[in-house]
């Protein structure tokens, strides 16, 4: 029985929050705090009664942050703002004395630069007070990490090569939109491409290497490389990688409108000015889109997310596939969110409740294949994601 602020009202957020509410005996009381309150009531209200507690916080503000955990005397925070506001909650659950959960490495603003060096050296800091923090708890970082984890525990004794594979077979009938936070999407798609080979890392131009792979139950889908923060601390934990890449993909549509806003300027991340006011194009460009949370209405199809492993197990190469296909419409149904929003959201519910029945808890700043993945694994079939292996069998993916 613990108390838990969730912060961020977004369409991860939203997730989050129906899903912890489900769970009383885990998550007595719930606290949903963000910049704008009134998106955390109508969350709140869509839930009932008065299981959610709400507050307005400014979560780049540390003393803001400080006095309302003082307030409401969580056990932990689980962050689902945005990246920027990852280090400010870490300072105030270290000053305040609790534990810590994302979904996103710290991106600073004026940069799209994607590494876990500043949460990692916070390592001594949460280990002197006795805290844990769990970094990248959703879908990819996050179950890509356990799924990875649980490879290696139960079918290799070295893992060499992983794909981690991620489609969206999803049509939310919008022309163009993104699927979470537009501002940290775009960020994400228009930077290099990078990949981890022979013990360094293989840069590439934004989106230059790409190649159709088939999804379960969805068929062939031209798939992009890109690099994903998870890259880093499993080429870290798992040593024995050869290789390893992320590759997302992307229909025709969404590229044509990438490359002409990018061609226009309005993808750029440093400050112009317009009528005598400072403004950030693409903060500019997150204002006109749909939000992310609004996408799930109407949405049809699913996602497909996996991992595709091969090395060696009692000697003999073997390839192992472990994946989930979320649709977005079960997922509306369930929570009034969208697939992508569902597949970050419940990730970071049941890390959280893994800290909070002490499966996973334990003092230092943690990536999720650290953690012992099964029970997390068994969770996920229990809340809404389950999965799928296929052992030894050809991957839809050439390794060579
Ligand atoms: P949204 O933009 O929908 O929501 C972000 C929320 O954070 C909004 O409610 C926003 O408030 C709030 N927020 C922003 N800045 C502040 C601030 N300074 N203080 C308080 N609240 C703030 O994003 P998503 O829900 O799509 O994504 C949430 C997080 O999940 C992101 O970090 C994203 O990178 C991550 N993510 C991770 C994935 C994974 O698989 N690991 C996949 C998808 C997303 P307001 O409403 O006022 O704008």
């Amino acid at each position: 029985m613990s108390k838990v602020l969730i912060i961020g009202a977004g369409g991860v957020g939203n997730v989050v929050a129906k899903k912890c509410a489900m769970l009383p005996e885990v998550f007595s009381e719930i606290m949903l705090a963000s910049r704008t309150k009134s998106k955390c009531d109508a969350i709140a209200q869509e839930v009932g009664g008065d299981r959610i507690k709400t507050a307005q916080v400014d979560a780049d503000n540390v003393p803001e942050l400080v006095a309302l955990i003082n307030e409401f005397k969580p056990k932990m925070v689980i962050n689902v703002a945005l990246p920027y506001q990852d280090l400010t909650i870490m300072d105030a659950c270290l000053e305040t004395g609790v534990h810590y959960l994302d979904t996103a490495n710290y991106e600073p603003k004026d940069e799209a630069k994607f590494e876990y060096s500043w949460q990692w050296a916070y390592q001594e800091r949460f280990k002197e007070k006795g805290l844990m923090a769990l970094l990248g708890c959703g879908f990819d970082p996050g179950v890509t990490g356990v799924y990875t984890a649980y490879a290696a525990k139960h079918h290799f004794d070295e893992l060499h090569y992983l794909d981690i594979v991620d489609c969206n077979a999803g049509d939310h009938g919008k022309a163009f939109a993104t699927n979470f936070n537009p501002e940290i999407n775009i960020r994400e798609i228009t930077q290099n491409g990078r990949y981890w080979e022979n013990g360094q890392w293989v840069e590439t131009k934004p989106l230059e290497i790409h190649k159709p792979i088939n999804y379960p139950n969805i068929g062939d889908r031209e798939s992009y490389l890109l690099y994903h923060e998870e890259l880093e601390s499993l080429t870290k934990n798992f040593p024995t990688l050869k290789r390893a890449r992320f590759w997302m993909t992307f229909g025709q549509e969404y590229i044509t409108h990438l490359r002409v806003l990018q061609n226009v300027g309005m993808t750029r991340i440093d400050p112009v000015m317009y009528e005598g006011k400072e403004i950030i194009p693409l903060q500019f460009l997150k204002a006109v889109l749909p939000e992310p949370s609004s996408l799930g209405e109407n949405y049809v199809g699913e996602t497909s997310i996996g991992c595709q492993i091969k090395g060696l197990k009692d000697g003999k190469e073997r390839t192992y596939y472990v994946y989930n296909n979320c649709s977005h419409a079960a997922a509306y149904e369930e929570v009034q969110g969208q697939g992508v929003a569902y597949t970050t959201g419940v990730p970071a519910m049941i890390g959280a409740k893994m800290m909070l029945e002490g499966k996973w808890m334990k003092p230092g700043v943690f990536n999720v294949e650290e953690l012992d993945p099964d029970p997390f694994m068994a969770d996920l079939n229990e809340y809404g994601l389950p999965w799928h292996e296929q052992v030894d069998v050809e991957l839809p993916h050439e390794y060579n």
